[in-house]
């Protein structure tokens, strides 16, 4: 198990300076014309291809890194550039993760290859779980798959919301539930090949921020997919979901809490993504970074009463905290990322703590930077107006600021808060 560090290494600091250049060269000079267009930027994704970035190798690299620290420099360097064409970017990691993690090694060879395409012919992959009626209460999901033991064949139908590449992927990761009784428990995730029949784009949103990043709704009207497309296979699904039935059975119905006490309950909604919000947490510290140096920049150089606006307290401790907060985030997602590659359990919900002050960090940070800026920092003409935009985002997905306190004060009291 690696050390706990606070400095990257050599071979680290290589990467983030590729990455930067990358950020500062093709991602920020592109990010305003992607902003207005409110399209997936394929160019600059290609460009991504080319030199790397966009792979599951460039991915599977910093993922697997022992100190942790690959993701989150990589995340915090790509949404400094922008945070609608990085997640752009990085959205197919969502997809490929829900596979590599509970996928098969012959899945994983099939799948994955097929969700970034190449180069010269560039895919992107949807993760869809979110529904309308089940954003923040994952378990109230009603997308259902049924067995069709006779083809071999699964049959999905439902409705997904909030898809992130919906509609567009070549591959869709479809969560949908095998068995209702069993809550979030019954939940299985399902590959949806390349023109699959039954399969729609419902409505494409028109988003505040991160506009660059395609957000859409997902249709499944009898949806049939082979039995390989089961992510892990019908034999664990069917060992698990016993075990899940046995479990429900022996705790003597809902209300009373199981043998290990109610913190030992993992709730879908809650801890699914427990692992991955330190990633989120990186991204908003990229966005407050960003929004960060352009105010220092701009607080340095505007003068007013004859001196740079710096000079006077008002505006210099702003910058002062904005950046205490910054690398105070950035601490908190940097031990959970150790943590989790440690393999150290989350005893207080330490990835949910960074998540939650990275993304309200963000929020603030660059709040604070449009009040720098004065009435520049409300126009289209500097880029921290479409960065607040951007970070109101964080708050949001991939589990709200409220959901992240309900999972901190749940795992801190063992309750079920509710
Ligand atoms: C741009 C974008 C991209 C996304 N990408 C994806 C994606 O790729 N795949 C995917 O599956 N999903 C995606 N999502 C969905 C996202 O994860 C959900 O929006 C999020 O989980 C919140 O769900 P909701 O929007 O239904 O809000 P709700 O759950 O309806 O919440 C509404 C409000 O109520 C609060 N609230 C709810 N329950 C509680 C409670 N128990 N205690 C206190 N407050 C509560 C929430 O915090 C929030 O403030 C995306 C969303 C957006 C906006």
């Amino acid at each position: 198990m690696a050390e706990f560090t606070m400095e990257l290494n050599d071979e680290q600091k290589e990467v983030r300076d590729w990455l930067h250049g990358f950020a500062a060269d093709v991602i920020r000079p592109a990010a305003a014309e992607w902003d207005e267009r409110e399209e997936t930027p394929w160019p600059v994704i290609q460009e991504a291809a080319k030199v790397g970035i966009y792979s599951l190798d460039f991915y599977a690299q910093q993922y697997f890194d022992p100190t942790g620290l690959g993701i989150p420099m990589a995340m915090e360097e790509l949404f400094w550039g922008d945070a609608g064409i990085a997640l752009s970017i990085v959205g197919t990691g969502l997809a490929a993760v829900g596979v590599l993690a509970n996928g098969t090694e012959e899945q994983i060879g099939t799948w994955i290859p097929q969700m970034y395409g190449d180069a010269t012919d560039v895919k992107v992959a949807a993760f869809c779980s979110s529904e309308p009626d089940a954003g923040s209460d994952v378990a109230s999901m009603r997308t259902r798959a049924v067995y069709d033991e006779a083809n071999d064949e699964w049959v999905i139908n439902g409705t997904k919301t909030w898809a992130t590449n919906g509609g567009i992927a070549n591959v869709h990761v479809v969560v949908a539930s095998v068995d209702p009784e069993l809550g979030s428990k019954g939940h299985a995730s399902f590959i949806v090949p390349p023109g699959t029949r039954g399969l729609a784009q419902g409505q494409k949103f028109k988003k505040h921020g991160i506009r660059a990043s395609h957000t859409a709704e997902v249709v499944l009207d009898d949806v049939r997919v082979p039995g390989s497309c089961l992510l892990g296979g019908k034999e664990k699904l069917d060992e698990r979901l016993a075990r899940a039935r046995e479990k429900a059975k022996a705790a003597g119905g809902v209300g009373v809490p199981p043998a290990g006490g109610w913190g030992s309950v993992k709730n879908a909604a809650m801890a699914t993504f427990e692992a991955s919000r330190p990633a989120v947490g990186a991204m908003a510290v990229g966005t407050a970074r960003a929004a960060y140096e352009v105010a220092l920049e701009y607080a340095r150089t505007r003068e007013q009463f004859g001196r740079p606006i710096i000079d006077n307290q008002g505006v210099a401790f702003q910058l002062a905290d904005m950046r205490t907060q910054i690398d105070a985030a950035r601490l908190l997602v940097w031990r959970a990322s150790w943590m989790a590659i440690s393999g150290k359990r989350f005893t207080a919900a330490e990835g949910s703590m960074s998540k939650l002050f990275a993304s309200e960090t963000a929020k603030k940070v660059t709040a604070q930077a449009i009040q720098i800026l004065g009435g520049n920092g409300y126009t289209r003409e500097y880029p921290v107006e479409r960065m607040h935009r951007d970070a109101a985002i964080y708050t949001i997905f991939e589990g709200t600021s409220e959901i992240q306190r309900l999972v901190i004060a749940r795992t801190l009291s063992g309750m079920p808060i509710r």
